[in-house]
């Protein structure tokens, strides 16, 4: 069987005429092409393909971890655990006696290496986009305690839309002015009347990676906040948030952290901001005493005041199952492999693509790209669905993008050779 039709038995996908599908036979072993051998040669000294087998997979070439990171393979037994044991046999003991209670801080913890954080930052709970709103009004609360009069919000113009409806909303309550800037124009969009500035350190579609350091050092001359989200690099690249003195931080874990669908977003204050970060939702797990019952609110020291009210506790416990796989793993091995993905990929599709027919929006520099390539493409749409039914998962961004994420722990040099060749045979 050829890999075509084998790929279209295992997906149910049944024979039919397909547009652009050059007609010579596959491939042999012996045939392959010279970036086939490539590929084989850098998945054989790849010192992370042995991750692969954590992760339930199949033949399919899953280049949309960065939509949905794939399911690793602990946590269906984790889960089943947690709702059997912890929950239906343990029952209410179980918020102590399973660390139920303490999950949100412990979790955080676990995230907290990934993004170059010290312990006690981070808590893990409610969505992204709870948690922007929670950094961005309690940022511009930390502004106005150092300085009067900076009534002026600043969000990536180019953000992801939540983040964006988030700002404005925060913008109206906390009585500031929304300036959506792109980002290479924040430095001179700053000035005294900034009190806090949103940015993504990927952008979702272009893929592009915006300068950190540069940008949040930026920030702090002009005496506001820097907010960052981390959706799109935490678990792809290194963050250094610590080292980099960024205020606050949001980030999902359902992308490259593997977290599962909806598993909850995280929130990191910088240790030194804590004793005053005033939350706009203290609800009552962020309490000092939170059995204490007590009607008058006083905060709990530390990350905890980032919780809000009961934590998803099986989500959760999944998303920690899910962790597991980081053990002993370095981020920056991480990097070099995203990167060299992400360049073999651009390599391939130069090479099998043909000419004027997508053009890559991801930045050639390796400082301003992210893990995933994106590629604009007049009949995107479709171009992806025929993919799809191919084997080869990537998504499709409104109007013209297609989008490829590449999750450093599970994807091979085969699948990008792979991924590259099948575009390129539908775009033909
Ligand atoms: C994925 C993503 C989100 C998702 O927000 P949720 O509240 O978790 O749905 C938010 N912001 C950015 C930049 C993202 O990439």
């Amino acid at each position: 069987m050829s890999e075509r039709s084998e790929l279209r038995s295992e997906l149910g996908v049944s024979e039919g005429p397909e547009l652009g599908v050059s007609e010579g036979p596959e491939p042999g072993v012996s045939e392959r092409s010279e970036l086939g051998v490539r590929a084989a040669e850098l998945d054989a000294c790849d010192e992370l393909a042995k991750l692969r087998a954590q992760f339930v997979l199949d033949d399919v070439v899953y280049l949309d971890g960065n939509s949905l990171g794939a399911l690793p393979a602990a946590v269906p037994g984790r889960v089943d655990d947690v709702v059997r044991r912890q929950w239906g046999e343990m029952r209410i003991r179980s918020w102590e006696e399973s660390g139920w209670w303490t999950a949100p801080e412990r979790i955080g913890d676990r995230i907290a290496p990934l993004v170059g954080a010290a312990p006690g930052q981070i808590v893990v709970g409610d969505s992204t986009s709870v948690n922007v709103f929670k950094a961005l009004v309690g940022a511009v609360r930390l502004a106005a305690l150092s300085s009067d009069g900076r009534d002026e919000i600043i969000v990536d113009a180019t953000t992801f839309p939540t983040d964006g409806y988030i700002a404005a909303s925060a913008a109206r309550l906390t009585g500031c002015e929304l300036r959506p800037v792109d980002p290479a124009e924040v430095p001179s969009a700053l000035g005294p009347r900034t009190a806090a500035v949103l940015l993504n350190h990927v952008d979702y579609r272009t893929g592009r990676l915006h300068d950190l350091p540069t940008l949040t050092s930026a920030i702090h001359d002009a005496g506001a906040l820097a907010v960052w989200d981390l959706c799109h690099s935490a678990g792809a690249l290194p963050v250094d948030l610590d080292a980099h003195g960024v205020d606050l931080a949001v980030g999902c874990t359902y992308k490259y952290l593997n977290g599962g669908p909806g598993s909850p977003a995280y929130l990191y204050v910088r240790s030194s901001l804590q004793p005053s970060f005033d939350s706009p939702l203290p609800g009552w797990n962020s309490h000092a005493d939170p059995f204490g019952m007590s009607p008058a609110y006083e905060p709990a020291p530390g990350a905890l005041r980032g919780r809000v009210g009961t934590p998803d506790i099986l989500s959760m416990l999944a998303l920690e199952a899910a962790l597991e796989v980081w053990e002993g793993v370095s981020i920056d091995s991480v990097r070099s492999k995203s990167l060299a993905l992400t360049d073999f990929f651009l390599e391939c599709v130069d090479a099998y693509v043909p000419r004027g027919r997508v053009e890559s929006l991801t930045p050639s520099h390796h400082a301003e790209r992210g893990s995933q390539v994106a590629l604009r493409c007049a009949d995107a749409g479709e171009v992806m669905k025929r993919l799809i039914e191919r084997g080869v998962v990537g998504d499709f961004r409104h109007p013209d993008v297609l989008r490829f994420g590449f999750t450093p722990l599970y994807v091979g040099f085969g699948d990008v050779e792979r991924a590259a060749r099948l575009l390129g045979e539908t775009l033909s």
